[in-house]
Protein backbone atom coordinates (compact mmCIF):
# COMPACT_ATOMS: atom_id res chain seq x y z
CA UNK A 1 0.00 0.00 0.00
CA UNK A 2 1.11 3.70 -0.21
CA UNK A 3 0.97 5.39 2.84
CA UNK A 4 1.51 8.60 4.57
CA UNK A 5 2.68 9.24 7.70
CA UNK A 6 2.72 12.58 9.59
CA UNK A 7 4.20 13.06 12.87
CA UNK A 8 7.57 10.99 13.23
CA UNK A 9 8.60 11.44 16.62
CA UNK A 10 9.01 8.67 19.97
CA UNK A 11 5.98 7.09 18.81
CA UNK A 12 5.76 7.59 15.21
CA UNK A 13 8.80 6.63 13.84
CA UNK A 14 8.70 3.19 15.42
CA UNK A 15 4.92 2.75 14.05
CA UNK A 16 6.55 4.00 10.44
CA UNK A 17 9.27 1.66 10.31
CA UNK A 18 7.18 -1.84 11.07
CA UNK A 19 5.15 -0.40 7.62
CA UNK A 20 8.39 -0.25 5.86
CA UNK A 21 9.36 -3.60 6.91
CA UNK A 22 6.18 -5.11 6.22
CA UNK A 23 6.86 -3.77 2.40
CA UNK A 24 4.77 -0.46 2.72
CA UNK A 25 5.91 2.39 0.69
CA UNK A 26 5.79 4.88 3.48
CA UNK A 27 5.83 9.10 2.79
CA UNK A 28 6.95 10.61 5.89
CA UNK A 29 6.76 14.25 6.99
CA UNK A 30 7.26 16.02 10.18
CA UNK A 31 8.56 19.68 11.16
CA UNK A 32 11.46 18.06 12.48
CA UNK A 33 13.49 17.42 9.67
CA UNK A 34 16.03 15.45 11.35
CA UNK A 35 13.56 12.65 11.85
CA UNK A 36 12.88 12.84 7.86
CA UNK A 37 16.85 12.53 7.24
CA UNK A 38 16.87 9.44 9.96
CA UNK A 39 13.90 7.86 8.45
CA UNK A 40 14.94 8.46 5.02
CA UNK A 41 17.89 6.34 5.63
CA UNK A 42 16.10 3.42 6.58
CA UNK A 43 13.69 3.15 3.80
CA UNK A 44 11.02 6.12 4.42
CA UNK A 45 10.39 8.18 1.42
CA UNK A 46 10.86 11.80 3.16
CA UNK A 47 8.65 14.74 1.80
CA UNK A 48 8.91 18.64 2.53
CA UNK A 49 5.58 19.12 3.40
CA UNK A 50 2.33 17.56 4.02
CA UNK A 51 1.03 17.87 0.24
CA UNK A 52 3.36 15.79 -1.14
CA UNK A 53 3.67 13.53 1.93
CA UNK A 54 0.02 12.33 1.28
CA UNK A 55 0.21 12.87 -2.73
CA UNK A 56 -2.13 9.53 -4.09
CA UNK A 57 -2.19 7.69 -0.70
CA UNK A 58 -4.63 4.64 0.43
CA UNK A 59 -3.78 5.66 4.11
CA UNK A 60 -2.34 8.77 5.73
CA UNK A 61 -1.76 8.03 9.02
CA UNK A 62 -0.94 11.20 12.08
CA UNK A 63 1.03 10.60 15.23
CA UNK A 64 0.83 14.37 16.61
CA UNK A 65 1.09 15.75 20.30
CA UNK A 66 -2.11 17.28 20.67
CA UNK A 67 -5.39 18.19 19.37
CA UNK A 68 -4.10 21.93 17.88
CA UNK A 69 -1.63 20.10 15.98
CA UNK A 70 -4.02 17.61 14.58
CA UNK A 71 -6.70 20.25 13.10
CA UNK A 72 -3.79 22.26 11.45
CA UNK A 73 -2.48 19.14 10.04
CA UNK A 74 -5.70 18.21 8.72
CA UNK A 75 -7.59 21.48 8.60
CA UNK A 76 -4.87 23.58 6.95
CA UNK A 77 -5.39 24.40 3.23
CA UNK A 78 -1.93 22.79 2.96
CA UNK A 79 -3.31 20.30 4.95
CA UNK A 80 -4.07 16.32 4.92
CA UNK A 81 -8.02 16.70 3.43
CA UNK A 82 -7.34 19.67 1.09
CA UNK A 83 -4.64 17.11 -0.69
CA UNK A 84 -5.26 14.02 -0.31
CA UNK A 85 -7.53 11.84 -2.67
CA UNK A 86 -11.10 11.16 -1.54
CA UNK A 87 -10.75 7.60 -1.30
CA UNK A 88 -7.48 8.05 1.30
CA UNK A 89 -8.32 6.21 4.24
CA UNK A 90 -7.65 8.56 7.35
CA UNK A 91 -5.93 7.14 10.52
CA UNK A 92 -5.41 9.83 13.46
CA UNK A 93 -3.42 7.51 16.34
CA UNK A 94 -2.44 11.05 18.06
CA UNK A 95 -4.23 11.07 21.80
CA UNK A 96 -6.21 14.15 22.00
CA UNK A 97 -10.04 15.92 23.55
CA UNK A 98 -12.45 14.49 21.40
CA UNK A 99 -13.92 17.54 20.10
CA UNK A 100 -10.21 17.75 17.86
CA UNK A 101 -10.93 14.23 16.58
CA UNK A 102 -15.17 15.32 15.88
CA UNK A 103 -14.30 18.53 14.09
CA UNK A 104 -11.67 17.05 11.89
CA UNK A 105 -13.88 14.07 11.32
CA UNK A 106 -16.85 17.05 9.84
CA UNK A 107 -14.66 18.20 7.55
CA UNK A 108 -13.63 15.16 6.22
CA UNK A 109 -17.13 13.82 5.97
CA UNK A 110 -17.87 17.11 4.14
CA UNK A 111 -14.94 15.97 2.05
CA UNK A 112 -16.78 12.21 1.38
CA UNK A 113 -13.30 10.93 2.95
CA UNK A 114 -13.28 7.85 5.61
CA UNK A 115 -11.87 9.10 8.84
CA UNK A 116 -11.12 7.12 12.04
CA UNK A 117 -9.32 7.90 15.75
CA UNK A 118 -6.88 5.51 16.66
CA UNK A 119 -5.24 5.64 19.65
CA UNK A 120 -2.60 3.53 21.36
CA UNK A 121 -1.28 1.70 24.54
CA UNK A 122 2.18 0.38 24.63
CA UNK A 123 4.70 3.09 24.66
CA UNK A 124 7.69 3.57 22.69
CA UNK A 125 8.54 -0.15 23.31
CA UNK A 126 5.32 -1.16 21.66
CA UNK A 127 5.47 1.19 18.53
CA UNK A 128 8.81 0.17 18.11
CA UNK A 129 8.52 -3.72 18.40
CA UNK A 130 4.79 -3.14 16.34
CA UNK A 131 2.89 -4.60 19.80
CA UNK A 132 0.68 -1.62 20.43
CA UNK A 133 -2.96 -1.96 21.34
CA UNK A 134 -4.78 0.29 18.87
CA UNK A 135 -8.65 1.51 20.50
CA UNK A 136 -10.43 2.27 16.62
CA UNK A 137 -13.19 4.90 16.75
CA UNK A 138 -15.19 5.14 13.67
CA UNK A 139 -17.63 3.28 11.32
CA UNK A 140 -17.00 -0.67 10.61
CA UNK A 141 -16.06 -0.15 6.86
CA UNK A 142 -13.12 2.35 7.66
CA UNK A 143 -12.65 -0.38 10.84
CA UNK A 144 -12.06 -3.20 8.47
CA UNK A 145 -9.98 -1.05 6.11
CA UNK A 146 -7.75 0.00 8.52
CA UNK A 147 -7.08 -2.97 10.25
CA UNK A 148 -4.48 -4.84 8.10
CA UNK A 149 -2.45 -1.66 8.49
CA UNK A 150 -3.22 -1.47 12.39
CA UNK A 151 -2.25 -4.91 12.82
CA UNK A 152 1.05 -4.41 11.36
CA UNK A 153 1.62 -1.57 14.40
CA UNK A 154 -0.29 -3.49 16.88
CA UNK A 155 -0.73 -7.02 18.27
CA UNK A 156 -4.58 -6.15 19.51
CA UNK A 157 -7.07 -3.56 17.63
CA UNK A 158 -10.39 -3.47 19.13
CA UNK A 159 -13.35 -1.43 17.15
CA UNK A 160 -14.76 0.57 20.64
CA UNK A 161 -17.34 2.28 18.65
CA UNK A 162 -17.71 5.52 16.26
CA UNK A 163 -15.68 8.81 15.69
CA UNK A 164 -14.29 9.21 18.69
CA UNK A 165 -14.67 6.35 20.70
CA UNK A 166 -11.20 5.26 20.57
CA UNK A 167 -10.21 8.41 22.36
CA UNK A 168 -12.60 8.01 25.08
CA UNK A 169 -11.21 4.21 25.67
CA UNK A 170 -8.03 5.72 25.75
CA UNK A 171 -8.28 8.57 27.84
CA UNK A 172 -10.96 6.37 30.44
CA UNK A 173 -7.61 4.24 30.71
CA UNK A 174 -5.27 6.28 31.56
CA UNK A 175 -6.72 8.27 34.13
CA UNK A 176 -6.80 4.67 35.67
CA UNK A 177 -3.38 4.22 35.21
CA UNK A 178 -2.57 7.70 36.59
CA UNK A 179 -4.24 6.65 39.76
CA UNK A 180 -2.92 3.38 40.07
CA UNK A 181 0.34 4.83 40.34
CA UNK A 182 0.25 7.27 42.70
CA UNK A 183 -1.54 4.42 44.86
CA UNK A 184 1.15 2.25 43.99
CA UNK A 185 3.26 4.76 45.16
CA UNK A 186 2.18 5.38 48.24
CA UNK A 187 2.18 2.51 49.13
CA UNK A 188 5.43 1.27 48.39
CA UNK A 189 6.49 4.23 50.33
CA UNK A 190 4.53 3.41 53.43
CA UNK A 191 5.88 -0.46 52.97
CA UNK A 192 9.40 0.94 53.71
CA UNK A 193 8.21 3.01 56.25
CA UNK A 194 6.49 0.39 57.90
CA UNK A 195 10.17 -1.75 57.63
CA UNK A 196 8.84 -3.75 55.12
CA UNK A 197 11.48 -4.82 52.32
CA UNK A 198 10.72 -3.27 49.03
CA UNK A 199 10.80 -6.80 47.04
CA UNK A 200 9.13 -8.35 49.62
CA UNK A 201 6.31 -6.16 49.59
CA UNK A 202 6.25 -6.74 45.50
CA UNK A 203 6.56 -10.42 46.32
CA UNK A 204 3.27 -10.60 48.19
CA UNK A 205 1.54 -7.84 46.48
CA UNK A 206 1.86 -8.93 43.36
CA UNK A 207 0.31 -12.19 44.06
CA UNK A 208 -2.40 -10.22 46.10
CA UNK A 209 -5.34 -8.33 45.79
CA UNK A 210 -2.79 -5.34 45.29
CA UNK A 211 -1.74 -5.89 42.05
CA UNK A 212 -2.39 -4.06 38.65
CA UNK A 213 -0.85 -3.51 35.58
CA UNK A 214 0.84 -0.61 36.93
CA UNK A 215 2.64 -2.66 39.13
CA UNK A 216 3.97 -5.42 37.13
CA UNK A 217 5.01 -3.24 34.50
CA UNK A 218 6.24 -0.30 35.71
CA UNK A 219 6.67 -0.25 39.36
CA UNK A 220 8.39 2.54 40.58
CA UNK A 221 11.10 1.00 42.87
CA UNK A 222 13.99 -0.13 41.31
CA UNK A 223 15.94 -3.39 40.86
CA UNK A 224 12.69 -5.63 41.22
CA UNK A 225 11.45 -5.87 37.77
CA UNK A 226 12.71 -5.34 34.37
CA UNK A 227 10.76 -2.64 32.58
CA UNK A 228 10.31 -0.59 35.69
CA UNK A 229 11.74 3.06 34.35
CA UNK A 230 12.64 3.28 38.19
CA UNK A 231 15.97 1.09 36.85
CA UNK A 232 17.06 4.13 34.97
CA UNK A 233 16.76 6.77 37.18
CA UNK A 234 13.26 7.56 35.52
CA UNK A 235 14.32 8.42 32.03
CA UNK A 236 10.63 7.78 30.18
CA UNK A 237 9.57 5.82 29.29
CA UNK A 238 6.24 7.76 29.56
CA UNK A 239 6.79 10.86 30.38
CA UNK A 240 4.93 13.06 33.82
CA UNK A 241 4.27 15.79 31.75
CA UNK A 242 2.69 13.49 29.18
CA UNK A 243 0.84 12.35 32.23
CA UNK A 244 -0.80 15.85 33.02
CA UNK A 245 -1.92 15.92 29.30
CA UNK A 246 -3.51 12.79 29.21
CA UNK A 247 -5.77 13.34 32.91
CA UNK A 248 -6.27 16.86 31.42
CA UNK A 249 -8.14 15.45 29.00
CA UNK A 250 -9.85 12.99 31.58
CA UNK A 251 -10.89 16.10 33.37
CA UNK A 252 -12.21 17.63 30.18
CA UNK A 253 -13.94 15.12 29.34
CA UNK A 254 -15.72 14.55 31.94
CA UNK A 255 -16.74 18.03 32.39
CA UNK A 256 -18.50 17.64 28.95
CA UNK A 257 -20.64 14.78 30.97
CA UNK A 258 -21.14 16.24 34.29
CA UNK A 259 -19.31 13.64 36.24
CA UNK A 260 -17.43 14.16 39.13
CA UNK A 261 -14.24 12.29 39.48
CA UNK A 262 -12.30 12.91 42.06
CA UNK A 263 -9.88 10.80 42.36
CA UNK A 264 -8.33 11.46 38.51
CA UNK A 265 -8.97 15.18 39.70
CA UNK A 266 -6.87 14.81 42.46
CA UNK A 267 -4.11 12.69 40.39
CA UNK A 268 -3.84 15.33 38.18
CA UNK A 269 -3.64 17.87 40.46
CA UNK A 270 -0.30 15.73 42.13
CA UNK A 271 1.35 15.14 38.11
CA UNK A 272 1.05 19.33 37.64
CA UNK A 273 2.57 19.77 41.02
CA UNK A 274 5.24 16.90 39.98
CA UNK A 275 5.51 18.74 37.00
CA UNK A 276 6.21 22.09 37.79
CA UNK A 277 8.84 21.50 39.81
CA UNK A 278 10.41 20.54 36.63
CA UNK A 279 10.03 16.71 36.75
CA UNK A 280 7.78 16.63 33.12
CA UNK A 281 10.63 15.44 31.49
CA UNK A 282 11.00 11.67 34.01
CA UNK A 283 8.57 9.24 33.61
CA UNK A 284 5.31 9.42 35.23
CA UNK A 285 6.08 6.63 37.69
CA UNK A 286 9.12 8.92 39.21
CA UNK A 287 5.62 10.63 40.93
CA UNK A 288 6.56 8.55 43.80
CA UNK A 289 9.36 11.13 44.69
CA UNK A 290 6.61 13.51 45.29
CA UNK A 291 4.92 11.00 47.97
CA UNK A 292 8.62 10.40 49.30
CA UNK A 293 9.26 13.94 49.88
CA UNK A 294 5.99 14.69 51.28
P1 LIG B 1 6.58 13.30 20.10
O1 LIG B 1 6.52 14.71 20.57
O2 LIG B 1 7.79 12.49 20.32
O3 LIG B 1 6.27 13.26 18.50
C1 LIG B 1 5.38 14.12 17.85
C2 LIG B 1 5.98 14.47 16.50
O4 LIG B 1 5.04 15.30 15.82
C3 LIG B 1 7.29 15.25 16.60
O5 LIG B 1 8.28 14.62 15.82
C4 LIG B 1 6.92 16.62 16.08
O6 LIG B 1 8.00 17.27 15.41
C5 LIG B 1 5.79 16.29 15.13
N1 LIG B 1 4.93 17.42 14.83
C6 LIG B 1 4.38 18.32 15.69
N2 LIG B 1 3.62 19.22 15.02
C7 LIG B 1 3.69 18.87 13.71
C8 LIG B 1 3.13 19.41 12.53
N3 LIG B 1 2.37 20.50 12.55
N4 LIG B 1 3.41 18.80 11.36
C9 LIG B 1 4.20 17.70 11.32
N5 LIG B 1 4.77 17.15 12.41
C10 LIG B 1 4.52 17.73 13.59
O7 LIG B 1 5.31 12.58 20.73
P2 LIG B 1 5.05 11.02 20.89
O8 LIG B 1 5.60 10.54 22.17
O9 LIG B 1 5.43 10.34 19.62
O10 LIG B 1 3.45 11.00 21.06
C11 LIG B 1 2.59 11.23 19.96
C12 LIG B 1 1.16 11.00 20.43
O11 LIG B 1 1.06 9.65 20.93
C13 LIG B 1 0.76 11.92 21.59
O12 LIG B 1 -0.57 12.32 21.40
C14 LIG B 1 0.92 11.03 22.81
O13 LIG B 1 0.05 11.41 23.88
C15 LIG B 1 0.54 9.67 22.26
N6 LIG B 1 1.13 8.54 22.98
C16 LIG B 1 2.43 8.56 23.40
C17 LIG B 1 2.95 7.48 24.09
C18 LIG B 1 4.39 7.47 24.56
O14 LIG B 1 4.74 6.58 25.35
N7 LIG B 1 5.23 8.39 24.09
C19 LIG B 1 2.15 6.35 24.34
C20 LIG B 1 0.84 6.33 23.86
C21 LIG B 1 0.35 7.44 23.19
Amino acid sequence: MKIGFIGLGNMGSGMALNLVQANHEVNIYDINKDVIDDLSAKGCVGCSDIKSAVKNRDVVITMLPEGTHVREVYLDKLGVIENSNKNTLLIDCSTIDIESIKTVGAKANQNNMSIIDAPVSGGVVGADNGTLTFMVGGSEESFNLALPILNIMGKKVVHAGGLGAGLAAKICNNMILGISMIALSESFVMAKKLGLEQSKFFEISSKATGMSWAMLNHLPVADIIETAAANNYFKPGFAASMMVKDLSLAQAAATTVNLNTPLGSLALDMYKDFVSQGNGALDYSAIIKLIEDN
